[in-house]
């Protein structure tokens, strides 16, 4: 599997924010978020080949109950099924981060799925543009994903209005808004708290959780953390 980076640190965002945990970041996506915070595995994809052996025993190595199985797009890693199975055995609990693009026989306590709105569209990129149109919600995998795992649904917000999208797709895949978390675009922690301002006031209204990004809120914009 191609690796960006393994990393201790603390879930920085959704329900388990705070939980400390070991990250391993797989290198590889097939989307292309315009704002995208991780282009090194995306726009850019670097990282080594790391056998499942090599990363089951980094991530143990920490002794962490709990791991994150980030990208990326983790569930499109070759390898990614061997890896939860071998990390399940050893009694971890399992977040996997997806934009719920793709379905993978995983092994995963909680899949935390990102569906991405308009507003992650590269409109100056127009072949990546139309390649991430078509690809940036596929609700036949939504569905499943859903119906097969404990979820948590992570929608980044830029402006009020991608409010009647997130609606949308909550109302179509009948999500409990207790599933649900609003979480601000932004590289920086002034950015993330001028948007709080607007966003914390629409999930009182909805019922829908704020989700922090904690990490920005520490480190900035920093990889590894
Ligand atoms: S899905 Fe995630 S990793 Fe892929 S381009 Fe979008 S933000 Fe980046």
């Amino acid at each position: 599997m191609k690796i960006a980076e393994i990393f201790h640190s603390v879930q920085g965002e959704g329900k388990l924010a705070g939980a400390p945990s070991v990250f391993v970041r797989t290198s590889g996506c097939n989307l292309r978020c315009v704002w995208c915070d991780t282009p090194y595995t995306s726009w850019n994809p670097e990282g080594s080949e790391r056998s499942v052996d090599d990363i089951a025993n980094a991530v143990l190595g920490y002794k962490s109950k709990y791991v994150v199985v980030t990208g990326g797009e983790p569930m499109i890693a070759p390898g990614v099924v061997d890896l939860t199975q071998r990390l399940r055995a050893e009694g971890l609990h399992i977040t996997i981060e997806t934009a719920g693009t793709v379905t993978a026989d995983v092994a995963c306590d909680l899949m935390s799925i990102s569906p991405k709105l308009s507003h992650s569209t590269p409109v100056d990129d127009p072949r990546w543009a139309q390649v991430h149109e078509r690809t940036r919600l596929r609700y036949d995998v939504l569905e499943q994903l859903r119906d097969r795992y404990p979820c948590q649904w992570k929608f980044v917000v830029a402006a009020p209005g991608d409010m009647a999208e997130i609606e949308e797709v909550a109302k179509r895949l009948n999500l409990n808004p207790d599933d649900v978390l609003l979480m601000a675009e932004g590289r920086s922690p002034e950015a993330i708290a001028a948007k709080a301002q607007w966003i914390v006031p629409l999930c009182l209204d909805r019922g829908y959780r704020y989700s922090p990004r904690i990490h920005v809120d520490i480190w900035g914009d920093k990889r590894g953390v």
